[in-house]
């Protein structure tokens, strides 16, 4: 059979995102190439303001990428070898492999089954002595129930830095993402939901102190030319991409209006499907469906459906973090966090692309439903 290339649908469409801002990147560009400022300097600064403001907090410190906010927030927090940090085995690799890169010890905590977060009443069990700190990953853009979590932290004297990654713009009562701990990152790989034109990330803090080791870390330690207070490395946002950010930032709202029309399409139409678990929407979130992921304990013929028929699908993530080779030193076995391990066998992402149109909606709706009769 064959689907034509023109009438197969894409997990994400770019191109088509991008189109209508043509211009204005084009511009961005330019007025960047003019400026013959092309790291740090105003338009990242002034990236970093505009940011700050949407989101709510003090402090946005542009960086290189989601995985070095991740890695120099925890250089600022002065994370040490054989320190534990508490996460999920249930999350893009990253979050783990920056505790691990610091010589510290990922300490991994089973996830909440309707949520595909790390599942707060687990988490005190797990504080040791040599725990310092939390890693919440709010995965697929709904927020960890962050009250328990803020409150293990504070009777433990543990700080708490979200994994925003995913989740730009979703609330938790009323506040956004990477306003809720004592630091958060966001990742500007482009199929995030606010994506630059290449790699990029931030750091957000209302701790002013903590925002300047973070801008002295980005620059390798150093705040005055060839003089080093820390050690830290080259992890800074490119001008030309903050330029991008700044004339990206403005639509994130109608995109994520537009990824949550197609995800309560999606509810509404596939609900009645017994062999389909629908995400769940927990009231007091503003989930913003960076990923619309279903389960079905039948995932893979699902996937291979949605190919066959030319429609795009993702699996997030296969193989959890506790069963990955590299962590293997760790000493965790197969068994140890069943709801991650189920869910790597369950989980699939369906195309939650914020300009997805009726007719190719309707398609992969009907494909799901074909094979699940
Ligand atoms: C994407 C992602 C990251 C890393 O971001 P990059 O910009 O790709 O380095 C970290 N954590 C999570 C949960 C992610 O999804």
């Amino acid at each position: 059979m064959g689907v034509e290339s023109k009438d197969k649908i894409p997990l994400l469409d770019l191109a088509r995102l991008h189109a209508p801002l043509e211009g204005e990147l084009l511009e961005a560009f330019l007025e960047t190439l003019r400026s013959g400022n092309f790291i740090q300097g105003p338009i990242v600064e002034e990236f970093e303001a505009k940011l700050a403001k949407s989101v709510g907090v003090q402090n946005v410190i542009g960086v290189s990428s989601g995985t070095d906010a991740l890695l120099v927030s925890m250089m600022a927090l002065e994370v040490e070898p054989g320190d534990e940090i508490i996460t999920t085995p249930y999350t893009f690799f990253a979050t783990a492999g920056c505790i691990a890169r610091l010589g510290a010890r990922p300490v991994f905590v089973d996830i909440d089954d309707n949520t595909f977060n790390i599942d707060p009443s687990l988490v005190p069990a797990a504080v040791t002595e040599k725990t310092v700190g939390i890693i919440p990953v709010h995965l697929f853009g709904q927020c960890v129930d962050m009250d328990p979590i803020l409150e293990t932290a504070s009777i433990n004297g543990l700080w708490v830095l979200e994994d925003a990654a995913q989740a730009i713009g979703a609330e938790y009562d009323g506040k956004y993402s990477g306003s809720l701990g004592d630091m958060g990152i966001f990742s500007f790989f482009p199929a995030k939901n606010l994506g630059a034109l290449g790699d990029g990330g931030a750091v957000t803090t209302n701790d002013k102190r903590l925002a300047e080791k973070v801008r002295s870390h980005r620059q390798h330690g150093s705040q005055n030319k060839y003089k080093h207070e820390d050690v830290g490395g080259n992890f800074r946002l490119d001008s030309l991409q903050a330029a991008f950010l700044s004339v990206k930032l403005p639509h994130l709202r109608s995109w994520e209006d537009g990824r949550r029309r197609v995800a309560t399409i999606y509810n509404e139409e596939l609900k009645d499907l017994e062999n389909l678990q629908l995400p769940h929407e927990v009231q007091k979130l503003h989930h913003v469906y960076n990923q619309y992921v279903v389960r079905s304990n039948k995932r893979d013929a699902l996937a291979r459906a949605l190919d066959s028929a030319g429609i795009g699908s993702a699996v997030y993530y296969p193989l959890p973090l506790h069963l990955q080779e590299c962590f293997k030193e760790l000493g965790y076995s197969a068994g140890d966090f069943p709801m991650s391990e189920r869910a790597s066998k369950e989980a699939l992402a369906l195309p939650v692309d914020p300009l997805l149109e009726d007719q190719q909606l309707q398609k992969i709706i009907q494909t799901i439903r074909n094979l699940s009769k």
